[in-house]
């Protein structure tokens, strides 16, 4: 290592005077722009009115608002923030050394609060707006439990009421994380359940089942639309949530630009998109404007690979049918991944923004299997000191395999990639895999076919 570069320090934080107060809406940077969402009654695209019901009036002006460049984060939303923000970019130099790569390779860490991950930039944002708008309380549904937990502490900052619909197997194997929510004050209740009438018909249906992310959406949506005073709250996949998530990437980009760093490849990790969507949107805003070139990469687990395998189609957000369809890359409302430990990455779509930036050829993607990606989080977590969510593991791979691929060109390339969360909750998989037990589930093309049949027909 060339001692020069130690000038930059290991971790970059940027003094509070210097945090953004106002989030970027990449949408209007995008000459085409993302695909509207669909009322599924009318076929129409779903005005303010279509959405009332179901979420918060503000929250609304933000999913329909394709033009603001910038909207200003308001200032208990940043006071808030200063709780745990501004997160450090990390240079990565130990991980350098052990890979003995030219490559630069920073991150930027998400992990730094209770919740674990950058789940709760958009959670306080949520709570906030439904708070103000003079709501009882906010529904949502959780998979792997970071969403749920991020959410939990934001109601309890507020003082809302938060009810989540934790999928039923996640609810039996997580009940730390089921615990942490219950510390914050919110009532957890396993899905399917007999809560709902959406609830009550999939036991029926299905007697026995341990639940998904879908069916958890849909019954979360009915307690909203049924309870005066509640409305519904949903964690990734929305264009407001990838705005919120801006955050990151914004900060990141002033931490680099102070010590004029700038990336060649930015990686993220992808399960409904607002990570990445959130750490790009900046870089990606100057490659919509034709002033500076990013390759961009989103990271998928091959198990549930919407962008690499999926189709650019309409589609449910949910397994009960409730939600608008939301164009997107899509594997099928249908279609239930194998267990796969990365459960923040299992969702059937993708956020309709990156959609249409992937389709465009602004991004690339690529999936990776999950012993791969234990491997490289234990490499990480050695060298780094971090232990990553699985989640956040994607990222770190493909982060790895770059920077090695730098190694064998000689190339110094500079590497962000985004770190999302830490995997404390995780141990369970951590162990199979120690115990060589963890396997790689990849869908067949046949499988694939058979669920994206179902897609709804619409031209
Ligand atoms: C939820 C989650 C993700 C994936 O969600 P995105 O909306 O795609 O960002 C990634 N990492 C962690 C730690 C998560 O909790």
């Amino acid at each position: 290592m060339k001692k020069e570069e130690r000038v930059i320090p290991y971790k970059i934080y940027l003094e509070e005077s210097e945090m953004p107060k106002a989030w970027y809406n990449v949408r209007a940077d995008m000459k085409t722009k993302p695909a509207p969402l669909l009322n599924p009654g009318t076929g129409k695209p779903v005005t303010k009115a279509d959405l009332a019901p179901v979420f918060c009036d503000e929250l609304i002006d933000q999913e329909l608002d394709n033009d603001t460049r910038f909207i200003e984060i308001p200032e208990e939303i940043r006071d808030f923030y200063k709780m745990y923000r501004p997160s450090p970019v990390v240079r990565a130099y130990y991980l350098e050394k052990k890979l003995g790569t030219p490559a630069k390779i920073y991150y930027k860490f998400e992990g730094n609060n209770t919740s674990g991950s950058h789940k709760l930039n958009s959670a306080i944002a949520q709570a906030y707006y439904a708070k103000k708008q003079g709501l009882k309380g906010v529904t949502t549904e959780t998979g792997a439990g970071q969403w749920g937990t991020a959410l939990s502490m934001a109601c309890a900052y507020f003082g809302l009421d938060c009810k989540v619909f934790m999928v039923k197997c996640s609810y039996e194997q997580k009940p730390f994380r089921r615990e942490v929510m219950r510390t914050y004050g919110a009532s957890v209740t396993p899905s399917p359940s007999t809560e709902t009438e959406i609830g009550k018909k999939i036991l029926e249906e299905f007697p026995g089942t341990t639940g998904s992310l879908g069916c958890a959406i849909s019954e979360a949506v009915e307690k909203a639309v049924t309870n005066e005073g509640y409305r519904y709250v949903l964690g990734s996949v929305l264009n407001q949530v990838l705005l919120h998530q801006s955050v990151i990437g914004l900060e990141a980009k002033a931490a680099l630009d102070k010590y004029g760093v700038t990336p060649d490849i930015i990686i993220g990790c992808a399960g409904g998109g607002s990570n990445l969507g959130g750490l790009v949107a900046p870089f990606m805003g100057e490659k919509l404007r034709g002033e500076k070139d990013y390759r961009i990469i989103a990271v998928e687990p091959a198990s549930c690979p919407s962008f690499t395998r999926g189709k650019y189609a309409y589609d449910f957000c949910d397994t009960g049918k409730v939600c608008p369809l939301a164009k997107m890359y899509t594997l099928g409302s249908g279609f239930i991944p194998s267990a796969n430990h990365a459960g923040g990455l299992r969702y059937h779509g993708m956020s309709s923004i990156l959609s249409e930036l992937y389709d465009e050829g602004y991004m690339e993607a690529t999936s990776v299997e999950q012993t791969k990606v234990f491997e490289a989080a234990e490499l990480f977590a050695r060298s780094e000191g971090i232990l990553p969510a699985p989640e956040s593991s994607h990222a770190i791979r493909v982060a790895i395999d770059e920077a090695l691929k730098c190694k064998e060109t000689g190339e110094e390339k500079t590497i962000l990639f985004g770190l999302t969360g830490t995997g404390y909750f995780d141990m369970v998989a951590y162990e199979k895999f120690h115990n060589g037990e963890m396997s790689d589930y990849i869908p067949t093309d046949a499988e694939l076919q058979a669920s994206l049949d179902k897609l709804p027909k619409l031209q």
